[in-house]
C-alpha cells in the first residue's frame, strides 16, 4: 500500500499538525482504498486560525485594491499553470470524472477572473449637495474575518464562490473544506503561499461541525457561509442568528427537467444524460425528475434507456469512463435505499444501476450505475427527496402548468429546465417557475460566472447569492458618510445643525432642528 497522504491545516502561512491529532480516514471512492488521513482541528487550532486571519485583516484591508487584486490575478495564473494537478486532486478523493474535474477548475478560473473586476464592482456612490454644503458618500467596505464551509461535491467551485470575492474586498478568510474531499485545498494552499499572499489572509482548517461551533463563539468572526445540505444550512442559520453573525447559506435541491411535445428529441436526450448522470448525479443542479408530456412519454423513456445503457462506469481517472463512483459507502447505501423505496412505491424500474460491472481494480469502489424509474408520481419519496445520486425519475405531466404546479409545491427551489421551441411558453416558464435558476433547452442551468448563482426557498437560506455582480454583496457593507464640505464661515445658524435640512428648510422657510448631533 502506498504511503498515506497526511492532510494538514494551513494556519498563518504554515502547514500545521497537532501532537496527538485526531484524524479521519480519507478514501479513494474509485477503489475503496484508504489514501490518507484528514485532521479534525482542535478548538485551539481553529482559534489560532481565526486570530491569524484577524491579525491579517487589520493590515490587509488597508492594502490598496490594485495590489489586492494583483494577488487574485496571480492566483488565476497559478491555477491555469497547475490545472491538471488541481483537477487530479478532485478526481482522486471526490472521484468526479477527470474530464469534469478539469471543467470545474476551468470554471473556477473564470470565477476568479470575475473577482478581478473588484475595482469596478466595489465602487461606491457619491451625491453632492444633499443639503447646503453637505455631500453624501456610500463606500463598499470590508467587514473582517469570514468563515466558509464547503460540501464534498464541489471542492473547487465553492472555494471560487467565497474566497476570491471575500479577499479582493479586503476581508480575510478561514475555510473548512469537506472531510471527504480535502485534497484540492491542499494544492490551493500551496498556490496561495507560492503567489506570496500575506500569511493569514486565507487559513484552512479541517474538521466537522465543531469547527463552526468554535467560530460562533469568536467575536472576530463576522460571518459564516456554507454550501451544503439544507439541514446543515438551517442549523448554521440558527446558531449564527443567536450570536448575531451574518450568514450566506446555499442548501439542497430537487430539480425538474420539463419536456414539452415540441422538444427536440436528440437535444433533450443528450441533456438529460449529462444533467442526470454527470458527477454521478451528485450535483445541486442535476435534473432528477424528468417531467414529460404524454405524446412523447414512451419515446423519451425508450431513447433515454438506449442512450444510458451505453454509458461506461468506472474509475474517475480513466479517460474512457463516463461516470465515476459516488462519494462513500454510506452514500451508496443511501442511494440503494432510495432505489428500493421507488420499487416499493410502485414506480417502474426501467434500468437498475445497482451492482454495475466495473474493472477488477475498482471492485471495492462505491459504484452505482445510471438508474431510470418511469411512472413516478409526485408523492413518492423518490420524487420528493434529494437522492444525490445517478437516479432519474420520469413522470408524466398533462401540460406545462402541471409542471409549474409541481415545482411550486416543492420545499426547495434551486433550478428547473424546460425543453421547447415555443418562446411564449419558454417566457412563461422563466417567469413562473418557482426556482432561482432556469434553463431553456439546457440540461444544467448553472449560470455563467458573470451571473449570480443561487436558488430560493430551502435552497438558499438567507438572501445573498454567489458570483457575478452579487459575488461581493455578502462580503461588504455599504458604509454611508455625511460630509460637510462648505467652509465654516459660510454657514448660517440653521445650517450648523447638520445635514438633514430639506431645500426649503435650508432656504429658511421652515424651522426644524435636526434630530442628529451636529
Ligand atoms: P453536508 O451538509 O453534509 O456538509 C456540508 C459541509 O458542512 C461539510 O463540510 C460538513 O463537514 C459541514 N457540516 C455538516 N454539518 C454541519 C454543522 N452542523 N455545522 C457546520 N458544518 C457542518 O453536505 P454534503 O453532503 O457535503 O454536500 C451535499 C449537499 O450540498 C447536497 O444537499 C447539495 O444539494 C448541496 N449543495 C448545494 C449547492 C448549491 O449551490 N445550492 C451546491 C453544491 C452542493
Amino acid at each position: 500500500m502506498a504511503d498515506l497522504i497526511r492532510i494538514k491545516n494551513l494556519i498563518d502561512g504554515e502547514w500545521a499538525f497537532e501532537a496527538n491529532e485526531k484524524t479521519l480516514p480519507l478514501y479513494n471512492p474509485s477503489t475503496g482504498e484508504q489514501i490518507g488521513e484528514v485532521p479534525v482541528a482542535s478548538p485551539t487550532s481553529v482559534e489560532a486560525a481565526v486570530k491569524s486571519s484577524h491579525e491579517a485583516y487589520l493590515k490587509w484591508r488597508k492594502v490598496p485594491i490594485r495590489k489586492r487584486v494583483g494577488y487574485i490575478f496571480s492566483l488565476r495564473e497559478a491555477m491555469k499553470n497547475n490545472l491538471e494537478e488541481l483537477a487530479e486532486s478532485i478526481a482522486i478523493d471526490q472521484a468526479k470524472h477527470i474530464s469534469e474535474a478539469r471543467g470545474e477548475v476551468q470554471r473556477v478560473i473564470e470565477i476568479v477572473e470575475m473577482a478581478c473586476n473588484a475595482p469596478s464592482l466595489l465602487q461606491g456612490e457619491m451625491l453632492d449637495q444633499i443639503a447646503d454644503g453637505i455631500n453624501g458618500r456610500v463606500a463598499r467596505q470590508p467587514l473582517g474575518v469570514f468563515c466558509g464551509i464547503a460540501p464534498f461535491n464541489f471542492p473547487a467551485l465553492v472555494f471560487g464562490w467565497f474566497i476570491p470575492f471575500a479577499i479582493a474586498a479586503g476581508n480575510t478568510f478561514v475555510f473548512k473544506p469537506s472531510m471527504e474531499s480535502p485534497l484540492f485545498m491542499q494544492k490551493m494552499g500551496q498556490l496561495l503561499n507560492d503567489i506570496g499572499l500575506p500569511k493569514g489572509v486565507v487559513n484552512i482548517v479541517y474538521g466537522e461541525k465543531e469547527v463552526a461551533e468554535t467560530w460562533y463563539q469568536m467575536p472576530e468572526v463576522v460571518g459564516v457561509c456554507l454550501v451544503g445540505s439544507t439541514p446543515t444550512a438551517k442549523s448554521i442559520a440558527e446558531a449564527c442568528g443567536r450570536v448575531g453573525k451574518k450568514t450566506m447559506l446555499l442548501g439542497g435541491a430537487k430539480n425538474y427537467l420539463v419536456a414539452l411535445e415540441d422538444a427536440q428529441m436528440d437535444l433533450l436526450i443528450s441533456n438529460i444524460v449529462q444533467s442526470g448522470y454527470g458527477s454521478a448525479g451528485q450535483r445541486c443542479l442535476a435534473s432528477s425528475i424528468i417531467a414529460v408530456m404524454p405524446d412523447l412519454y414512451e419515446e423519451v423513456i425508450e431513447r433515454l434507456t438506449e442512450a444510458t445503457k451505453k454509458l461506461v462506469v468506472g474509475d474517475a481517472m480513466d479517460e474512457e469512463v463516463f461516470m465515476g463512483p459516488v462519494i462513500s459507502v454510506q452514500a451508496k447505501q443511501r442511494i440503494e435505499n432510495y432505489i428500493q423505496s421507488g420499487i416499493d412505491a410502485g414506480a417502474r424500474l426501467v434500468l437498475d444501476g445497482r451492482n454495475p460491472e466495473v474493472p477488477e481494480a475498482n471492485k471495492n469502489g462505491y459504484f452505482i450505475g445510471p438508474t431510470i424509474f418511469a411512472d413516478v408520481t409526485p408523492c413518492m419519496e423518490i420524487a420528493q427527496e434529494e437522492i444525490f445520486g445517478p437516479v432519474l425519475s420520469v413522470m408524466k405531466i398533462q401540460d406545462m402548468d402541471d409542471a409549474l404546479d409541481l415545482i411550486r409545491k416543492q420545499t426547495t427551489g434551486n433550478g428547473a429546465c424546460l425543453f421547447t421551441q415555443n418562446m411564449y411558453l419558454a417566457e412563461k416558464f422563466m417567469n413562473e417557475a418557482d426556482v432561482g435558476m432556469v434553463g431553456i433547452n439546457v440540461g444544467v442551468c448553472a449560470p455563467h460566472p458573470y451571473m449570480p448563482f443561487g436558488g430560493i426557498k430551502d435552497s438558499l437560506v438567507g438572501n445573498n447569492k454567489v458570483q457575478g455582480k452579487d459575488g461581493f454583496d455578502f462580503f461588504t457593507q455599504n458604509k454611508v458618510s455625511t460630509i460637510r464640505v462648505a467652509p465654516p464661515q459660510s454657514l448660517s445658524a440653521d445650517q450648523s445643525t447638520g445635514g438633514e435640512q430639506s431645500a426649503e428648510e435650508s432656504a429658511g422657510k421652515g424651522n426644524v432642528r435636526s434630530c442628529i448631533a451636529s
